[in-house]
């Protein structure tokens, strides 16, 4: 199977990526803990402010019953108020009022229990002699508190204070004092800057008797944190404990009464801040990582793909037949460039081997066959001509039957060694054709002095006296054929001309040069010849 550049880099790529992601973990998991614990610490604050509020609307109420016992006192000294007119009284307590923004009303009680001087005019003559305040206050030498109660003339919640006024042991009437509800929930509600969910009056079982879930909050304030609200008298109830749900619960006794006031507020806002300054941190590390991953990436690609992908290239070039394809990008890294130029080094000397004839160290066939046709698009281009020459050892089976293979090889190399000399220029070639024959590409092409070379070639070969018992010359020798090539030529052609002449040095007795110059003259010969053979 072939590697895929693009396959293995992307697997690269998702390894990095998987590692730069898992190193992350740590870092999630260390904020998923901090970030619990600043929730915690942030609930923790929020639970102690909302004590602190409600201590603080606890010592408002104080501070208000003690004030409002005071001004029972004061009226109390009233002796006038003994002996008014119902009229004159209504107008004096009227004129007390108005300056008391904390009082509702003010009534004086008969001993009978009727009320008959009072600021609002619907309280005259009403009877509250049964009420606990009344009672109380009779009993009593100070000022008595109810707990929060329905009115019976306004029909609305009234914390009552009652003092009895007296001449001697006899009591002349009860003055009692309501407190307004609605500044004293105001007044509460003030001491939280916190977005409250509830706030309520209960009594010493649960039950509310003012207030609830706050405007825009739509579940009603469950039974059984009510319940447990009141059991607590003081504290809280934490989220998702007795039906609280995300609220977190505040709750104090209204000194002197049994009554409590409660608050809740929701904390998913905490958690919800908490949680959005997480998941912020979080989005800004992963960035952060995205950008260090590209960074990792495009250096990989930069210092290693790149190189690799070119290997893959060249050696894919090579297989398709490209021998000169070689690795051109000399990568910055040491050890990456030394692979380059190893695989070039391995790709010069492969080059060599597959274009060299092993037994006589002359080009093969193939790079004959390649060194031909680049000559032949040079004289098609540019008309530089030359010439085909083929070489062919005389009698040579029967040189090989008499003194064996071995030594037959051993005239190949020594012939092909001697017209080896023959080829000196750099696009010339001398060229093992196959067999014992062989082949020279030369420039010159005068007919003169390619035949005074070429006759050179057949002496050199003779004069090297390798003895043949079945030659006429009791030498081995060669018969040498040769033809300028043409600018229409095949390759084919180009050799099968020379071929030719070859032959007919052959049938003209070997040991010969025979060739036919570019001017044709023996062509009709030559043709003759091959009919002849043929
Ligand atoms: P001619 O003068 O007409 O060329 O006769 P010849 O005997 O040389 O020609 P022929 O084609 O009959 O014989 C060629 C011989 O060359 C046949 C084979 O034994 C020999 N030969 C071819 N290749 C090799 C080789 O690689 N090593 C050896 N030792 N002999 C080879
Ligand atoms: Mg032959
Ligand atoms: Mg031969």
């Amino acid at each position: 199977m072939r590697w895929n550049p693009m396959f293995g880099l992307l697997k690269i790529r998702i390894v990095i990526l998987a590692a730069v992601f898992l190193g992350l973990v740590p870092f999630v998991a260390s904020e998923i803990m901090r970030t619990r614990a600043d929730m915690a610490r942030q609930l923790d604050a929020m639970n102690q402010s909302m004590m602190q509020a409600l201590l603080r609307s606890q010592r408002g109420f104080v501070e208000t019953r003690i004030e409002i016992e005071r001004l029972s006192e004061t009226i109390a000294l009233y002796d006038s108020l003994r002996h008014m007119s119902a009229a004159d009284c209504n107008d004096s307590m009227s004129r007390t009022l108005e300056i008391q923004e904390k009082v509702e009303r003010i009534s004086l009680i008969s001993p009978g229990g009727t009320i008959y001087c009072s600021t609002d005019p619907k309280a005259i003559g009403v009877y509250v002699g049964d009420r606990a305040y009344f009672t109380g206050a009779i009993a009593s030498k100070g000022v008595v508190w109810s707990d929060f109660i329905i009115s019976r003339i306004t029909g609305r919640l009234l914390l009552q204070s009652a003092k009895a006024v007296r001449t001697g042991d006899r009591v002349d009437f009860v003055l009692a004092i309501a407190l307004n509800t609605g500044y004293l929930r105001q007044a509460s509600l003030d001491q939280f800057n916190l977005p409250l969910t509830y706030g309520m009056l209960l009594d010493a079982h649960g039950k509310v008797l003012d207030g609830g879930p706050m405007p825009g909050v739509k579940d009603p304030l469950s039974e059984t944190t009510a319940k447990r609200l009141a059991e607590i008298g003081t504290g809280l109830v934490l989220p998702d404990t007795y039906g609280a749900g995300g609220n977190v619960f505040a709750v104090t006794t209204l000194p002197g009464t049994t009554d409590r006031i409660g608050f809740g507020v929701a904390t998913d806002q905490v958690r919800s801040v908490a949680t959005r300054a997480m998941i912020e941190r979080l989005a800004l590390v992963g960035l952060v990582a995205l950008s260090i991953a590209a960074a990792v990436l495009g250096l990989l690609e930069w210092l290693v793909l790149r190189g690799l992908r070119q290997v893959v290239h060249v050696a894919e070039r090579v297989s398709a037949g490209d021998w000169t394809s070689r690795i051109t990008q000399t990568s910055v890294l040491p050890d990456l460039a030394l692979v380059g130029r190893s695989v070039n080094m391995m790709l010069d000397s492969l080059q060599a081997s597959v274009n060299t004839d092993p037994l006589t160290g002359l080009a093969n066939r193939r790079a004959l066959d390649t060194f031909l046709l680049a000559s032949l698009n040079r004289l098609k281009r540019h008309g530089v001509g030359f010439t085909v020459v083929m070489i062919d050892i005389d009698a040579f089976k029967p040189f090989n039957d008499h003194y064996g293979h071995g030594m037959g090889d051993d005239v190949l190399q020594l012939v092909g060694a001697t017209i080896q000399r023959f080829a000196r220029r750099t696009d010339e070639i001398a060229a093992r054709y196959g067999g014992e024959e062989f082949t020279l590409i030369l420039t010159e092409t005068d007919p003169e002095k390619l035949r005074l070379h070429l006759e050179a070639l057949r002496q050199a070969v003779a004069a090297i006296a390798i003895p043949h018992l079945h030659s006429p010359h009791a030498v081995c020798t060669v018969s040498i054929g040769y033809a300028a090539a043409k600018d229409d030529d095949t390759p084919l052609a180009a050799i099968s001309r020379a071929d030719g002449c070859m032959y007919l040095a052959k049938r003209k007795g070997r040991n010969r040069v025979e060739g036919l110059p570019d001017d044709h003259r023996d062509l009709e010969l030559l043709a003759g010849f091959m009919t002849d053979v043929a």
